[in-house]
């Protein structure tokens, strides 16, 4: 290989590997039902990568033509060192995108100094505008402080906003066209996700709340005119735009639609395991590595090329059966 030619991650199916997913901690503030199960167990912290075992992961990825990091969680916000952490991300040489995903809880805050640390575009999860409904879903949350935080993140100018909003047969289904009502009046893109089997959860049985990506569409069909675009952020998401807006309504639909033809990412935890597919377990621990030969980016480099060797071809979810993947998504990093 010539000698500046920066190396590529691409597995074992061709699919060139761009897109790293960072979860900094496996905390949250709320505990949605359908992420986490009512009494959670975190990890101790002498396990969780440090700020420093973080950014040198980050640069050892950045180094191999990794384009676009997201940080995430847990929520990431409540990780204390988090807007350093974010500036010093997004200062690496290579980096064109540094992104975000939160639950909004600490937004109203926080939102101008992730702007000002570089962060360019942000995901904010909002699963309903019904604040007893929101108590219920996130067991946690005030909903009034994640618009605040939603009307914060607008004032600081991030390039995008988009709402995630995890969508469930007879708890927020009926919601669907108020939240992309929502978006518009906001300015925002929207995005819908079915859910995914993650770990044992113990309010709901996922199967019997399965709400398909088509009937969020049919449903939306009455009250907006969707038309089909092209745009990709490097996500799973397929994109409609809705006519006489700027605003984008996506789909993620893990189920009814595999998006794993073009996957293009892989994900860190929060203990440090490189995870090569949301839904197989194919990890590699690159805690030990960073661990055992500390400052070694080079054998870190060499282990994330290595990796790639066992990334899964696709994702086998069955949202009838008990899940088979025992994390949660806040161990996963969504
Ligand atoms: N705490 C932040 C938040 O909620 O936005 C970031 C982490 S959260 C794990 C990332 C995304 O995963 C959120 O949009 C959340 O709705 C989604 N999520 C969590 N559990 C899920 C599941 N079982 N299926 C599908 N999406 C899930
Ligand atoms: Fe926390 Fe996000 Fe999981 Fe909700 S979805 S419990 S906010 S990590």
């Amino acid at each position: 290989m010539a000698p500046n030619k920066p190396l590529l991650l691409v597995d074992r199916f061709g699919r060139v590997v761009n897109y790293l997913r960072v979860s900094i901690t496996d905390r949250c503030d709320f505990r949605c039902v359908y992420c986490m199960a009512e009494d959670m167990e975190f990890l101790p912290r002498s396990q969780i990568l440090s700020l420093e075992e973080i950014r040198t992961i980050c640069r050892a990825f950045v180094e191999l033509g990794v384009k676009k990091i997201r940080v995430t969680g847990g929520e990431p916000l409540v990780r204390k060192g988090v807007v350093d952490l974010l500036r010093d991300i997004g200062s690496m040489p290579g980096l064109n995108e540094l992104v975000l995903t939160s639950n909004g809880s600490r937004l109203a805050e926080m939102a101008a100094d992730l702007r000002a640390a570089g962060v360019k575009r942000l995901n904010i999860s909002l699963d309903t505008l019904d604040p007893d409904k929101f108590r219920e879903l996130t067991r946690t949350g005030n909903l009034q402080r994640v618009l605040d935080g939603i009307a914060a993140a607008r004032a600081a100018g991030f390039e995008r906003i988009k709402l995630n909003a995890v969508v469930m047969k007879n708890r927020n289904h009926h919601e669907v066209a108020d939240l992309v009502q929502f978006a518009l009046d906001n300015s925002l893109d929207i995005s819908f996700i079915e859910e995914m089997p993650l770990g044992q959860v113990d309010r709901h049985h996922r199967g019997e709340s399965y709400y398909p990506s088509d009937a969020i569409r049919r449903d939306l069909s009455s009250r907006f005119n969707l038309q089909a675009v092209a745009d990709t952020t490097g996500g799973p998401s397929a994109y409609y735009r809705v006519q006489g807006s700027a605003s984008r309504v996506g789909f993620i639909s893990p189920h009814s639609a595999n998006f794993c033809g073009s996957c293009n990412r892989v994900r860190l935890t929060a203990e440090g395991r490189l995870l090569l597919c949301l839904g197989n377990e194919h990890s590699v621990d690159l805690k030990r590595v960073v661990r055992e030969q500390p400052g070694d980016i080079a054998a870190l480099k060499q282990a994330i090329v290595a990796a790639m060797q066992i990334k899964p071809e696709k994702h086998e979810f069955n949202i009838h059966e008990q899940p088979v993947i025992l994390r949660h998504m806040n161990a996963t990093g969504g």
